[in-house]
């Protein structure tokens, strides 16, 4: 029943006509818990809230399906708004985007141009950014992207998937650019060609790569809700006494805020992964496919209307 649950949210969040009619009316059904709002002004202070609390942040102007070269520009230039608040407020927060947005499915050039505006005014404003993996078939693609940024620009960062068999040599061959990865279970629904089908399986890869980038002597941030990935984390950097400044755990916005904030109380940096903007859609059904126990949230979002 999860699975079906899981599989239906995940095919929903593809829907294009949907994304539109959310656009169009706006934060609905409950979706402000996993959303800061639609503006940046409403994110800003979203994030002076959590940086009040000890927590870092990075933020990402949400975009779905983007598929043309002023889109891409827009999106860049939303992102280019969001560095220069973080440095105008003086804000505890990097940046995440996708390459979709940025014009991926277009051309590589418009991509590399994009980027390289970002990652300038990055640069300017001291902020990293981190490049969020999307599906399978754009991981290649993304990872030679990169490479090809990481030997122009130090503030870059990109993010590889648990679940994915490949995972493990990615992280041999990233070895030397010494990146700042995250590192995470896997969001997107995958083929078992190419990705363990199995929960137990994903899980215990991802700890053998948290390991192996960790040991590698690389900063990692450890993007995970579930506890059990957490303790490991901490029994590994205990018993290799990595330094607390070698990595980081990340956790969605809405989800498990107390946790979130018991965690920067144990003297670890929390960063909190912070979206906004009116393309909300995609990224709430990813989240309840994840979590099909939230659709109780969306249920009562919708009767309260
Ligand atoms: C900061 C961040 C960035 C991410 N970036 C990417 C990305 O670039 N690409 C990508 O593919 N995916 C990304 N993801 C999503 C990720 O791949 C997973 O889909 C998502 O994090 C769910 O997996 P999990 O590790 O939290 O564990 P799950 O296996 O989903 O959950 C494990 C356990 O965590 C606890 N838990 C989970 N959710 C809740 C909740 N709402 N309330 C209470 N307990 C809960 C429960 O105990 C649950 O059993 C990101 C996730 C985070 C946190």
């Amino acid at each position: 029943m999860e699975q079906l649950m899981r599989d239906f949210f995940l095919f929903l969040s593809k829907n294009k006509t949907l994304t539109k009619l959310a656009k169009k009316y706006g934060l609905r059904f409950g979706a402000s818990r996993f959303v800061a709002g639609e503006t940046i002004e409403r994110a800003v202070e979203v994030i002076k809230d959590l940086n009040k609390k000890g927590l870092a942040v990075t933020i990402d102007y949400l975009g779905e399906f983007v598929d043309n070269a002023k889109e891409a520009n827009e999106m860049a230039d939303n992102s280019i708004e969001a560095i220069r608040a973080i440095g105008r407020e003086k804000l505890n927060s990097q940046l995440s985007l996708k390459m979709t947005s940025m014009g991926l499915d277009i051309s590589d050039e418009l991509v590399m141009q994009n980027m390289r505006r970002i990652l300038d005014a990055a640069k300017e404003n001291g902020v990293f950014v981190t490049i969020d993996m999307e599906d399978y078939s754009r991981c290649q693609k993304t990872l030679d992207i990169f490479k090809q940024l990481k030997k122009e620009y130090d503030n870059v960062g990109t993010v590889l998937q648990a679940y994915l068999y490949r995972t493990e040599s990615d992280i041999e061959d990233l070895k030397d650019y010494h990146p700042n990865l995250r590192l995470v279970k896997g969001a997107y629904k995958e083929s078992q060609e190419v990705a363990f089908p199995e929960k137990k399986d994903v899980d215990d890869n991802f700890k053998k790569i948290i390991k192996m980038h960790l040991l590698n002597g690389n900063y990692t941030a450890v993007a995970t809700h579930d506890d059990a990935i957490i303790e490991y984390t901490k029994q590994l950097v205990k018993e290799y006494n990595i330094p607390n400044d070698q990595f980081e755990f990340q956790m969605l916005y809405g989800i498990r805020p107390e946790r979130q904030e018991q965690l920067v109380r144990e003297g670890y940096t929390m960063r909190v992964y912070v979206p906004y903007g009116t393309d909300w859609y995609g990224y709430f059904m990813r989240r309840l496919a994840e979590r099909p126990a939230n659709v109780a949230f969306v249920i009562k979002g919708i009767l309260r209307k």
